[in-house]
Parts: C-alpha cells; structure tokens; sequence
C-alpha cells in the first residue's frame, strides 16, 4: 500500500511501550485536505492522526505508527483512558457542513484497506475498530451519522449484528437473572460497559444516558429513521453475546 509520507505532523510523543490494540475512525470536520493537513501538522494545535484520508483515496502518513499520536483527548474504552497510547487514529477528510460532506467511495475502499493492513499487523480484532463517538460519546460526534458502518461491517472490519437465534438469546438472558438484573436499562448499561462503553455516569444522568445510546445507536443500527424508534436491546444483547465470543 503506497502513503504520501511528505507531510508530517510535529504532534506525537512515545507510546512508552503501549500496545496497539484500537483503531479510532473521525473525521476532520474541515473544509478540505488541504486544510486538514495543514491543521494536523501544525505545531501550536497540538493534534495529529497517524492517517489522513482525502476524497480521492490518497492516504497520508502522518505520525508513524510506532509513535503516539495526538487525536482522541479525553476519552475511554474498557477501562482504558490514555487511548492515545493504544491506538491508531484516522482522519477522514469530511466535514458534514462542507462540500466535502460524503464519504466518497474511494475514501472508503483506503479506509478499508487501511484498517485491513492494520488489523493484520497488529492483530486488532473487530470490536477494536471503533468511531470518536465510541470513546468520546459525550463530546464527540465523529465519524457522524451518515459514516457508513454497513460497508464496514459487510467486509467484516466492524461486527454485524444480525439476528440472534433464541437460544443464545437466552443464555444471556438467564446470564441477567441470575446477577439480578430486572430492569431493562441496567441490562443495556451492563452490555454497554461490558463492549468497553464510558458508563460511569449514566446511572444518575439521563442526558449522558441518551447521549451514549445515539452514540450506539448510530453505529450499530445504522439507518437514521430506524434510530428514533426501535430498541437497542435486540442489537445490544447479539453484539454482546459475538463480543464475547470473539474477544482474544
Ligand atoms: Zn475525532
């Protein structure tokens, strides 16, 4: 795979022997690569990714990978909070108020490429592949509502969670009852934070508590007129129950 690797961005320090094991999809939010390369590799902003993708595909190497980019600040994901030292970040060139606000199809065949070396070389596994919005769901929207999680998840980069069969339904079922969990939301707040979900304040807190299902529900149920209505909970418990499975 060729990188344009004449860019490069001052913002990055050591992973102090940390090991790659996230892959974090954004998007940049400005109004063209350009302006995106510019941004990431000047000093004084003080972020960086490691890619950047442009609307036409071309990848640019940024941060080598060894290094500790600068690109998901406060956040977290299975007990971890210095994301930066476990990750590879990626910026996709888009803006959702820019002219460059779709994720053309030659961005997307880089991305996944990208992701698919990546997941080769060190060994990510797919609930490892995951969004801003996964680890910042209280601060972060990126890669966005239209980021198209199907195309990711068809080839087989982000897990798909089609329709679980009764009987693996129920052994996480009979797997509540018996830890004593009735109500439906302790159940969704579990399954969350056992996927590696920030879950710490949104017992008390209903705005956190919506806030995190839109970041969920963006991802894995995936059409926007859907989001509004159906239940998380079919979605939650199959995503559970192949986490658990696939998780190494
Ligand atoms: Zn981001």
């Amino acid at each position: 795979m060729k990188y344009v690797t004449k860019f490069r961005s001052p913002n990055y320090n050591s992973r102090k022997n940390s090991k790659i094991q996230l892959i974090i999809i954004h998007y940049t939010a400005l109004k063209n690569i350009e302006d995106a390369i510019s941004y990431l590799c000047n000093k004084e902003k003080k972020v960086s990714s490691h890619y950047l993708i442009s609307q036409n595909g071309t990848i640019y190497n940024l941060v080598k990978d060894k290094f500790r980019a600068w690109h998901a600040g406060e956040a977290f994901w299975q007990d971890s909070t210095d994301i930066n030292s476990i990750s590879i970040g990626i910026e996709l060139d888009y803006s959702p108020r820019g002219k460059n606000n779709k994720f053309s199809l030659k961005m997307l065949n880089s991305l996944k490429k990208l992701i698919l070396k990546l997941k080769k070389n060190y060994k990510i596994n797919i609930n490892s592949i995951i969004a801003h919005s996964d680890i910042a769901p209280y601060r972060k929207k990126d890669p966005g509502k239209h980021f198209p999680w199907k195309s990711l998840s068809s080839s087989k980069l982000v897990l798909n969670t089609k329709k679980l069969n009764r009987v693996k339904f129920k052994i996480i079922e009979d797997w509540f009852d018996n830890h004593n969990l009735k109500l439906k939301k302790e159940k969704i707040i579990l399954a969350l934070s056992l996927i590696g979900y920030d879950t710490r304040k949104v017992y008390q807190n209903n705005k956190l508590y919506n806030q995190l299902i839109l970041a969920y529900r963006i991802k894995y149920l995936r059409s926007e007129d859907k989001i509004k209505n159906k239940s998380i909970y079919t979605v939650l418990i199959t995503h559970l129950f192949s986490f658990m499975l696939t998780k190494s």
